[in-house]
This record gives structure tokens, sequence and C-alpha cells, in this order.
């Protein structure tokens, strides 16, 4: 993907909550509320109810926590133990609460209300949320969770401020930042100094940049970009055991990403919103060499190693995988990038992450998800794919609806997911134009132009390719319905007039109190090269895979039924490209014919999308 250089932010988000699933979205989501997303409070009690933020923060004497999972072969040290519960209970709370207040759940969204007012009861007098103890806090000289307790914790926070526009909770958020400041003084700091030790909370603390930039959002208060400029630039020459982001690393032209896959992703994001405030070509230039990087790590289901260090490899569909984390980190920073630069590519990325890598790694019979998954899934019995690893005790190739045994990181970050790219799905251009940036069925309400305006999308996307955008206004008013294309459209269908602009359907014209545009996409079953030279299938936005029957194997039980399942194939036959076939798309499915390594003969085969599945054969080679 070629990196516009961006001057000025191409579009801007809407307030959390503007935007609200539909259709098969909505019921997907309203299944998680009632699964592990909306339970995992009860299946991992002791997790979720740590008072780490209130009575509970840490303290010099503080023990390292049992938080019942495996720590054998474990080299990066007891420390961050400590502040995990802080990233589990926030992250889930997080995607709970966006996950209640999009689909409008009354009992969860009291549970929310609750939630916030007790937490806004631990900030001190000096404005300070977060974990430690006065005499810990802002203090380290090794790994800590001080900025990452608190990235996570005031991500959500912010979320129900603008879900709510409950005043007292943003007002406690700018002194609670403002503690930060205090504290750590811009320019005069230097939070990311903590020693030559592994240091991953120190970095995963780079992510309080999200908060920095939605308050320079809210407020436009250039001290906010300022600060985050500033922690970019005290981590950038900090000794950093996940440094891939570092310029430094990014500017060497020998360097091969390594770090640990959700921080690299992560720290996209910080790279982004650095340019941003600083203007600097030489950032501009060090997040399109980045970028370039995070693609080679990446799958064709949009799936960048995350299992759990890059380790300077490259993405392959079977022997690399993705951390669930590590797809949320990649699609979050994605947004973050089409909103700065309108490139429409980059939302066709977006897309590719959640609708196969990540729809590929939820269990589609269970509410559970894959801690680790790889494209090619032969065996889901804990390793990828039967390899062994010298030092761990490989147990996240399953599928689990907390995988406390490693750790209960994917499972909330599986909650966000769906909040977070369905909010990056509309996003404004000015005041006269409205972007459909990512394609899904949802419900916009906004103000466009001093008109409240209500845009409905009835699709089944990305199954089938066909809109109906329903506009309910007061008024007639004259706008502009930007709608992307993506990539892979060979014509569009529409009865509109419409113009394209770069790879952006405009419709301009004035829209009735009751109006509706209607268009499709036509495109075909394609035959594509991953970067081993095998090939794989995709019909619109979908990735296409060959289902590999599994025999289904429970293992640990939680409460309410929840619980562990492995799958061992019933049969390890693999497939081969054969050349010369045409793949016809039919109903949903892709006909082909592949060479089976049983017989080395031609078969007829059935692929489906690989959101669908759980053991599948993605790529074939030639
Ligand atoms: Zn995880």
């Amino acid at each position: 993907m070629s990196f516009p250089h961006f001057q000025t932010e191409k579009f801007s988000f809407l307030p959390f909550g503007s935007i609200r699933p539909a259709g098969w979205l909505k019921e997907q989501m309203q299944r998680d509320l009632e699964g592990f997303v909306g339970n995992l409070d009860r299946i991992v009690p002791e997790l979720i109810n740590d008072p780490v933020y209130g009575e509970g923060r840490l303290r010099k004497n503080s023990r390292v926590k049992d938080l019942g999972n495996l720590k054998d072969g474990d080299a990066e040290g007891d420390e961050q133990y400590k502040w995990w519960n802080s990233e589990t209970r926030s992250n889930w709370w997080d995607g709970y609460a966006r996950n209640v207040m999009m689909l409008d759940d009354k009992y969860g969204i009291e549970k929310v209300h609750a939630y916030v007012t007790a937490i806004l009861a631990t900030q001190d007098e000096d404005g300070y949320i977060g974990i430690y103890d006065e005499e810990m806090r802002y203090n380290f000289d090794s790994e800590n969770g001080e900025l990452w307790s608190k990235a996570t914790l005031y991500r959500g926070l912010l979320a129900y401020y603008e879900y709510t526009n409950d005043q007292k909770v943003f007002d406690a958020l700018e002194r609670a930042v403002q503690n930060v400041m205090d504290h750590y003084p811009v320019n005069a700091s230097h939070p990311f100094h903590t020693g030559t030790a592994f240091n991953g909370g120190v970095a995963h603390g780079l992510t309080f940049t999200d908060i920095l930039e939605r308050l320079y959002f809210h407020t436009g208060d250039n001290k906010y970009r300022e600060y985050a400029l500033f922690l970019y630039q005290d981590f950038s020459d900090s000794a950093q055991s996940e440094g891939d982001a570092q310029p430094s690393n990014i500017l060497n032209p020998h360097y091969k990403l390594k770090s640990h896959g959700v921080h690299t992703f992560e720290h996209i994001r910080a790279l982004i919103i650095a340019y941003s405030a600083s203007g600097e070509k030489k950032l501009a230039d060090a997040l399109a060499i980045y970028l370039k990087r995070v693609e080679k790590a990446t799958t064709v289901s949009g799936g960048a190693i995350g299992d759990e260090w890059i380790a300077e490899r490259d993405a392959d569909a079977t022997h690399t995988g993705y951390e669930y984390c590590s797809l949320q980190e990649l699609l979050d920073s994605y947004c973050l990038l089409l909103q700065k630069t309108g490139n429409a590519e980059t939302g066709d990325q977006i897309e590719k992450i959640f609708y196969n890598a990540a729809q590929g790694a939820r269990n589609p019979h269970h509410s559970c998800i894959a801690y680790l998954k790889t494209d090619n899934s032969f065996e889901m019995l804990g390793t990828r794919n039967g390899e062994t690893e010298p030092e761990r005790i490989q147990t996240r190739y399953k599928y689990s609806p907390a995988h406390q045994d490693v750790a209960v990181c994917c499972n909330p970050n599986a909650g966000r997911i769906s909040p977070c790219f369905i909010q990056s799905s509309w996003m404004k251009e000015d005041d006269t134009s409205l972007v459909a940036t990512l394609l899904m069925p949802n419900t916009l309400k906004t103000v466009l132009n001093g008109v409240n305006i209500q845009i409905e999308i009835i699709t089944d996307y990305p199954l089938k390719n066909e809109f109906e955008i329903r506009i309910t206004q007061p008024v007639s008013s004259v706008f502009k319905l930007k709608i992307r294309k993506p990539g892979w459209v060979n014509n569009v269908i529409t009865s509109e007039n419409y113009v394209m602009q770069d790879e952006f359907m405009v419709i301009e014209r004035s829209f009735y109190p009751r109006d509706q545009v209607q268009f499709s996409f036509e495109t075909d079953a394609r035959i594509r090269t991953d970067n081993n030279n095998a090939r794989y299938f995709t019909y619109g936005a979908l990735v296409y895979a060959l289902p590999i029957h599994a025999d289904e194997i429970i293992g640990k039980t939680y409460v309410g039924n929840f619980r562990d399942i492995t799958y061992k194939p019933v049969s390890s036959v693999r497939f081969a490209f054969k050349r010369k076939v045409k793949p016809l798309y039919k109903n949903g499915k892709i006909q082909t014919s592949l060479i089976s390594d049983l017989t080395g003969k031609p078969e007829k085969v059935e692929l489906i999308p690989m959101g669908k599945t759980i053991l599948r054969q993605v790529t074939f080679k030639c």
C-alpha cells in the first residue's frame, strides 16, 4: 500500500454511540453478550473484580498475584503479573460497555453506570486514577503498568462519556490526565526509561497516546498532542524490549520486526499521532516504512504475526500464528490511519482483518475464541499445527471463553473488536459530507449541517454485495454521500448518479426526508497468490477455505456451561492447487478442483468463507 503523507486530516471520527450495528452483525454481538463477552466477570471473577484501581492498589511489597496461568518457560519475569489484572479488567469493561451501549442493553448499561461510578470514586484529591499507591506511583526504574493501566481504563471511560455526555466523567478524565502530565512533565521527565530488562508493560503504556488523541478530538487543545509527541520521543530514545516502533529501528534498512506482535501493531497509532502532532517528514517516512514491514508480517486473511513475538519472520499461512489481541490492535491502528489519510485501501485492510482473520478465529458454534490461530488450521489441539516449541508449553491454539491458563487478554479484546470496527464505519469529511468508510449493516445518527439525520445500511455484506441505504431526516437537504468502493469491485450497479473520487463513490444531491440509495458491487471468484507463491481464493471481501472435518474435544468447563474446546482432524489429507481451473462462485460457496495428496488426482471441492470454519486449508501450493 502506498502511504499518502497527510498534511491535513482527511476525515473525522464521530462520537462513540453515533453508529450502531444492524442485521447479522447486531445478532452476532447479541450472542457475544449472552456468551463470554457478557459473562467474563462470572467466568474469571477473581481477575475482573480485582480492586487493583482501588483498595487493592499496588504497593512496594505487593506480592505477585496468582492469575491461574501456567508460567512454564515464561522468560519475561513476574513483575508484569502485578499489573495484568488492570489490563484484563479494563479491556473487558471497555468491550462490555461498548457492546451494551451499542446494543441499548438496559441491564448492561445499568451495570456500566455502577462500574463508572465506582471507578470515579477511586480518584484521589490530586486527580490520580491508577493502580499504584502514593509511594510507588510515577517512580519506577523497571517494568511497570503505570501508563498502560490508565490507557486501558480511560479508553472505556471516554466511550462512556461520549455515549452519555456525562460532563463529570470528562472532567474526572481531564484531571486524571493532568495528574500524569504534572508528574511526568512534558519534555522534562522519562516515563519510558526503565532499565534494560523486559519492559512490555512500559511499552504498552505508549498507547496512552490513544487517550491524548481522543482528548484532543474533544477539546482541540494542543497540549494533548504535544504530550503525545513527547511520550513517543521518550519511548524512542529509551531502552525497550519491544522497540520495533522506535525510529532508530524503523529507519535502519536492515532491521526486521521482532517485538511482541501486539506491541508492534498498537504502536502504529502512537507513530501516527506523533506525526500528526509534529508534521515532521522524518516521522511520515518512518510511518510509511513501518506500515510496509507490518504488511510483510501479515497473512492473506489480515492476520499479522502475533504468536507472540514476530521474531524477524515473514507471514506464512501455516507457520505464523496471530493472537486475537494483535488482530484488534492492528485493526484499531488502521482505523486511525483511515481517518487521517482517507485512503480507501486502508478500509480494505480493515475489512480483511475483521471479516476473515477475526471472524475465522471465533468459534462458529460456541461462544469462545482461539487465542492463537493460523490461516491454514490443520488441528487445534493446543499447538501450532502440531509443532513443538522448545521453550514453552503451548496451549494457545484452542478455543476458550477465557484462556486463563495463558492470559485473559484475548477474550477481552475479542469483545472490543466489533465495537471498534463499527465505530469507524462512518466518518465525516466536512459539514456536508458523510463517508461510509467501512461496509456493514449499521445505523448512523448524526447532525449534518444542522439537520438531524439517520442513515441505515441494510445489507448481508460481506456474504452478499448488495446494499440499501435508507435516509430519514425532518426536511429535505443537500449533502454528499461518499461510499468506499473496495478494491475488488469489478463494476458498480446503481441508478444513482455518482462520481469517483479517490476510490470513493460520491453521490451529491438533494435527499428527501425519506429517501433511499441502492447499489451493488459485481465481482467474481478469484485466484490470488500469497507471498510464498501459494494460491488462495477470494470472492469480494472474503477469503475462502476448504473446511476440514474434526472431532470436538471438550476440555476445562466453567460456570454457565462455558468450556474450552480442542479439535482433532478426522483426515490429514492436504490439497494442492490445480492449474487451469476456473473457480465458480455459487450461493456463498466457491466450486473448484484441487489435487489431493492422497491420490495425486484432482477432486471437486467446495470452499466456504474462512470465517465460518474451524479447521481448514486456505492456501494451496502449486
Ligand atoms: Zn491476547
